[in-house]
């Protein structure tokens, strides 16, 4: 037998796949965040009904950078982590008062956890303004961590191999001392749209059932609210706590969202946003420095699904 063509046309075949695998590369992957700021007036619900208004952004906001800002930042990094094509989660934001001097922020969606394709999703984050509550570090360029000194990471063995469990930055200076990174709480109210929720699941632990971590039991406080629990993985981002450090999204968080969306394509170095020459510390060292915790609450995405159903 021949082959089709000849040597111009295997060369020309062989240039059509590899346009085909660059296509493939840099159009089809990752999930696909969209993000719209409710401004000061506008209703921020999912529904658009009047009531629940936008409001200003707080007067105690610092680093120069803007609520907008951040939210891009915090899309683009899931983005980064959760390369599964297809998946489309629609993003309403804004500042409201939340009536509560311990809620950083809600999340609420609006569909249950399937996100598979063709699912589209919505869902809405709620940064409570209630003057003088708190303080916020708004970081105009959250990849660059430039007010914080020190990185740490923690590691377990959950089931399925060591796994990283924390990517803290912390020792907050210039404008990020004594705030709260807006960052990090966007990444982990996005994280509870992404998937980790507790609509229909109660599990804990949550097995991992796939990917690299596939073995892993991951401690979970499903039954109550949807979170990881946070006395297992202390420097985890979906935890129910913040304490001001900027959290990234560690492994257990990935894993877990992943497990509970479906998600297969998993880069989880992509949540390794270390940009400064810091060092590695040992857990045990970062014990010592005491963390005040302040309660991040998420809105009960369950409680406002079955709300609806009502
Ligand atoms: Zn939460």
């Amino acid at each position: 037998m021949q082959p089709f063509g000849g040597a111009a046309f295997q060369r020309k075949a062989r240039a059509g796949f590899a346009i085909a695998v660059i296509v493939a590369a840099s159009d089809a992957a990752a999930i696909s965040i969209s993000l719209t700021e409710k401004p000061e007036g506008e209703p921020l619900n999912l529904f658009g009904i009047p009531g629940n208004n936008a409001g200003p952004a707080p007067a105690s906001v610092t680093g120069g950078g803007t609520l907008s800002q951040v939210m891009s930042a915090a899309a683009n990094y899931w983005e980064g982590v959760f390369l599964d094509s297809g998946p489309a989660l629609d993003i309403d934001y804004g500042w409201r008062s939340l009536s509560s001097d311990t809620t950083l922020a809600t999340a609420l969606d609006f569909q249950t956890r399937d996100f598979g394709p063709p699912d589209a999703k919505r869902g809405i984050i709620t940064f409570n303004n209630t003057e003088t509550a708190f303080t916020y570090y708004a970081d105009p360029n959250p990849t660059m961590a430039e007010d914080f000194d020190t990185y740490f990471q923690t590691t377990a063995e959950l089931g399925g191999g060591e796994m990283n469990t924390g990517r803290v930055f912390t020792d907050r200076t210039g404008p990020a001392a004594g705030a709260f990174d807006l960052f990090s709480i966007a990444v982990h109210e996005m994280g509870h749209l992404l998937g980790l929720d507790d609509i229909d699941t109660d599990a804990n632990p949550l097995e991992i059932t796939s990917g690299p971590y596939a073995g892993a039991s991951i401690a979970t406080l499903f039954e109550t609210e949807g979170h990881l629990d946070g006395s297992a993985y202390p420097y985890s981002l979906m935890q129910r706590a913040a304490n001001g450090d900027r959290r990234l999204a560690s492994d257990v968080d990935i894993a877990a969202i992943a497990e509970l969306s479906g998600f297969n394509d998993v880069d989880y170095g992509a949540a390794n946003l270390t940009m400064a020459p810091v060092p590695l510390q040992p857990a045990a060292a970062l014990l010592a420095g005491a963390i005040g915790l302040m309660v991040m609450i998420r809105g009960n995405a369950g409680r406002a699904h079955r709300e609806r159903a009502a």
